[in-house]
């Protein structure tokens, strides 16, 4: 996995894992300047339960279009509607570095496994939060596409957990309400010192 590729979600601090090398100095400051689109921490849009989309016009996929191109430069694999201050039901995710964007309307997780594993996330909104989050290893997704054409995604591993990450976003719950107390109170100190100097 690539330094920090992941979620909205980046997996750099992986325990026992070998420090990132430095990003290319163009390729911070395209990430820098798009996190600013971001919304962060704080923000009641994050907390907000967005709406459902019921038109699926041009509007719509130039919204997909500049999700899917904030994903990439600030170097996520999945991104919310809500995280870019728009409270409706719209995904946007890429797990494989390189493949296109996938784009989930309206997405409804039809079926979770019962088994389950923790790993590792981080989130574009929560500036230096990297918390173990245990979910579904495997889910079956109901969605439209940003053309209103049904889809069915059926997900495991990473895909299902960026998913399942981004689906908690558009119901206003952040990883924080789903990690162990104390490492919630660490991320929580760490966030604050992170947002304190940005
Ligand atoms: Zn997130």
């Amino acid at each position: 996995m690539a330094e920090d590729q992941v979620a909205d979600f980046e997996v750099e601090e992986i325990e026992g894992a070998e420090a990132p090398p430095p990003l290319d100095p163009e390729v911070a400051e395209r990430r820098r300047v798009a996190l600013k689109q971001v919304h962060q921490y704080g923000d009641p849009v994050l907390r907000t339960k967005a709406r459902p989309i019921d038109v699926f016009d041009d509007a719509l996929r130039a919204e997909v279009a500049r999700m899917g191109a904030l994903m990439n430069d600030s170097l996520g694999i999945g991104l919310a509607a809500t995280q870019v201050g728009v409270p409706h039901r719209l995904l946007v995710y890429r797990v494989e570095q390189g493949a296109p964007v996938n784009a989930l309307v309206n997405p409804v997780i039809e079926f979770s496994s019962d088994e389950e594993e923790w790993a590792e996330e981080g989130c574009l909104s929560l500036p230096a939060v990297h918390v173990e989050v245990e979910r579904p290893v495997f889910v079956r997704v109901h969605a439209k596409d940003e053309h209103g054409d049904e889809v069915v995604v059926e997900a495991s591993g990473l895909e299902a957990r960026v998913i399942q990450h981004e689906v908690d976003h558009l119901d206003g719950v952040l990883i924080l309400d789903r990690t162990p107390k104390d490492q919630r109170k660490e991320a929580m100190r760490a966030m604050r010192e992170a947002l304190d100097a940005a």
